[in-house]
């Protein structure tokens, strides 16, 4: 019989998502009156701004009338929608780049997680603890790594995020290649100021390290002194690659749109010692297994950056932050230690027992559902990961709930 990719029987965390999903499912089984409120997903629940759908369904119709119809679109993205995307969200901020930079995508988990196919299996790889898992378990089913040792893969390099450090680690000692970065951050929904980000260009100047930086929540940012975009600190372009989705700022998790930037200055060496555009094998690597991101959603995504796109996802982020605030004031008001919710959508709160301990006592006792962070990483034992990303009447009700819990 055809043999399975055994690299997949290393993977640890479909087991985790799978695991929430059942203690849920039985929890329900055992008590099929009690009302769930699902605060550990990370899927935004309000509708499309107004002026995407507008967008949507005048490309629509544009595709249904043999003049307007388009077919296959180019690779990178339309030239309008890389244009706008160059314009508002890099050089309106005083950072300079151009359309060409700019890889329009379906999703930052496909290019967070396909990037690494480009590099050499000799590439030396790091990633923080606690982590998005999508950076660590492509590189598991590419073969990059070793086998799952003690909460870890063997092969990677792991940078601890701590209270102590604010879960905004320094960069190590030792001389790595790859880097991954996300600030905001998921889980912890830590955000990283130009000086901490400023030590990673650096280390990644001195080394040579290319820094993949993963800013899918930049739009949750509301503190104007801190960087939006790795590219505000100078050296980047030299080294790092930036990756942006639509699918939190404006509501495209079910609609999907991304793009990846990547500078013209950012060269990988060949293995002929040559050195290559960073971007050339990108396109070249998209070019074989992606076909572009169907118009309409281009339009939909273009149409953020008009005057009321801008004001209607400025109004969907807030919707949110503001439910971040009430369930970060909450549970520090019932005493614990909160990082995030305050420029993201995230909140990571330090429990008293394991993860799995808080988690089934939240289900239990209040019937709200988080994520235990011992998913995200040996170093996200101990905490939940509780998200915005819901109904303020259901997140007040949750807060209620889990208060008084807590009180008895
Ligand atoms: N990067 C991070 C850190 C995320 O948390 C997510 C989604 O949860 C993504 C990327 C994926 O975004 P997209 O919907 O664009 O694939």
């Amino acid at each position: 019989m055809i043999k399975s990719n055994e690299h997949y029987a290393k993977l640890k965390t479909s087991y985790f998502f799978s695991d929430i999903n059942r203690r849920v499912a039985d929890y329900q089984k055992e008590n099929p009156g009690k009302d769930i409120i699902k605060m550990g997903i990370g899927d935004v629940t309000r509708p499309l701004p107004e002026a995407c759908i507008k967008a949507f369904h005048q490309a629509t119709d544009e595709m249904a009338a043999g003049k307007t119809f388009r077919g296959y679109g180019p690779e990178q993205g339309y030239p309008f929608l890389r244009e706008a995307i160059a314009q508002h969200d890099f050089i309106r901020r005083g950072v300079p780049m151009k359309a060409q930079e700019i890889y329009v995508s379906d999703g930052s988990k496909c290019d967070t997680g396909n990037f690494q196919e480009i590099f050499s299996f000799h590439t030396r790889v790091g990633v923080p603890d606690p982590v998005y898992p999508v950076y660590v378990d492509t590189h598991v089913m590419a073969g990059r790594t070793g086998d799952w040792k003690n909460g870890r893969y063997e092969g990677l390099y792991y940078f601890d995020g701590t209270v102590e450090n604010g879960f905004v680690p320094d960069p190590p000692e030792e001389g790595l290649d790859l880097i991954y970065l996300c600030f905001p951050n998921n889980p912890t929904g830590a955000v990283a100021s130009r000086e901490q980000l400023g030590k990673w260009v650096r280390y990644a100047e001195k080394h040579g390290s290319l820094i993949l930086f993963d800013a899918a929540y930049e739009a949750f940012i509301r503190d104007d002194r801190l960087p939006r975009s790795i590219f505000e600190i100078p050296g980047a372009r030299n080294h790092a690659v930036e990756f942006r989705s639509f699918s939190k700022t404006a509501g495209f998790t079910g609609t999907r749109c991304a793009y990846a930037v990547i500078p013209e200055e950012c060269r990988i060496e060949g293995p002929d010692g040559k050195t290559l555009q960073a971007g050339d094998l990108w396109i070249r690597r998209q070019t074989t297994k992606f076909n572009g991101v169907s118009y309409p959603v281009q339009r939909a995504a273009e149409a953020v950056y008009s005057p009321e796109g801008l004001r209607q996802t400025r109004e969907l982020t807030d919707y949110y932050l503001a439910n971040a605030r009430v369930i970060r004031d909450t549970m520090t008001s019932l005493g614990f230690t909160c990082t995030g919710g305050e420029n993201a959508p995230y909140i990571w709160i330090k429990t008293s027992g394991n993860s799995w301990e808080f988690f089934d006592f939240l289900l239990r006792r209040a019937q709200v559902v988080c994520t235990p962070g011992s998913g995200f990483g040996s170093r996200g034992e101990g905490y939940i990961r509780l998200s915005a990303f819901n109904d303020a009447e259901r997140v007040r009700e949750a807060m209620e709930r889990i208060t008084a819990a807590l009180s008895v």
